[in-house]
């Protein structure tokens, strides 16, 4: 699904055949998950693949890299410009793609002096479909933030994600949401969350969440479009009284809730200001507000 014998790959400065790279069996990424991220869509438009907002995802990447102590040169524009050729060299307009900053053989616990960049990008279709979510709140925390950069897409972060993905999907869930270390909503495995209520949206604030790039497009939709929407921490019982809930995120993009746990969101989805904002979301990754703006 992710590559074959054809695929391109860009590794440390070179596009190369993926099957010609070996992995390093003594990296630190595989030993102990000190690794850095990115999650970027691409898009098919009428003038070609269309990354969206890739300076956002590589600064983000950067600040992960910084953060972990790990070495790494180079600038958002040269990442950029390489992922479009990346693109190109694989013919694939809508896809996802994935840069990962690996480090290098280190048994110590110290961050190795040595970086792999590798970008692979591979076909994109939707991540979690149209369907609205059924969600089970995970009896695993998100990381306290004292304990690591919760807004650094570090590769051993994705374990808490994972063990309530796999939590959710194993009693019968689409999705899992997570709490905070103070029992405030948090995010979900790989998301951020909104809420609805009173024709009002309410999302947590940055400190104990990933700063989603997504999220604050929503937000910004939300000004331009006059929505009220706040910043701030809400529990488990208010989100369970709102009319109406969606998460957001690169690879989910806008999508609806049906329920959380045993309690079933009130509002037609279609009738949700969440719905408005995964139409409208959806023309911005392709360019389509900005040029129904200009004409
Ligand atoms: N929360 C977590 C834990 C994530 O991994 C992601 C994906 N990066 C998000 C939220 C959404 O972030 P973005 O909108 O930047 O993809």
């Amino acid at each position: 699904m992710y590559y074959n014998e054809e695929t391109i790959i860009f590794y440390n400065g070179e596009f190369v055949k993926v099957n010609d790279i070996k992995i390093d069996l003594y990296s630190q990424s595989l030993h102990y998950g000190n690794g850095v991220f990115e999650g970027i869509r691409a898009y098919n438009t009428s003038k070609g693949a269309r990354i969206f907002k890739p300076y956002e995802h590589y600064k983000r990447l950067k600040y992960g890299a910084e953060v972990m102590n790990i070495q790494f040169d180079y600038s958002e524009e040269e990442l950029t410009e390489i992922t479009y050729q990346l693109l190109e060299r694989n013919g694939l307009k809508d896809a996802y793609i994935r840069p990962l900053i690996t480090t290098g053989a280190d048994m110590s616990l110290t961050t190795s002096t040595k970086a792999n960049l590798i970008i692979q990008c591979w076909e994109w279709g939707k991540y979690m479909g149209d369907k609205l979510l059924r969600v089970k709140t995970s009896k695993f925390q998100r990381p306290n933030p004292n304990a690591c950069f919760v807004e650094a897409k570090v590769t051993g972060h994705y374990i808490n994600s994972i063990l309530s993905t796999n939590e959710a999907k194993q009693e019968g869930y689409d999705e899992a949401l997570l709490l905070d270390m103070n029992g405030n909503v948090a995010e979900c495995s790989g998301a951020n969350v909104f809420m609805q209520k009173d024709g009002k949206l309410y999302t947590p604030p940055r400190g104990h969440i990933m700063a989603g790039i997504t999220r604050s497009t929503v937000i910004d939709l939300c000004k331009e479009l006059g929505f009220y929407v706040e910043e701030k921490h809400f529990a488990l019982e208010e989100i369970k009284q709102a009319d109406s809930c969606f998460f957001t995120g690169t690879a989910a993009e806008v999508v609806g809730l049906q329920s959380l746990d045993d309690y079933e969101f009130p509002l037609e989805w279609e009738q949700s200001l969440g719905y408005q904002l995964m139409k409208e979301y959806k023309d911005e990754v392709l360019g389509l507000r900005t040029k129904a703006k200009a004409v």
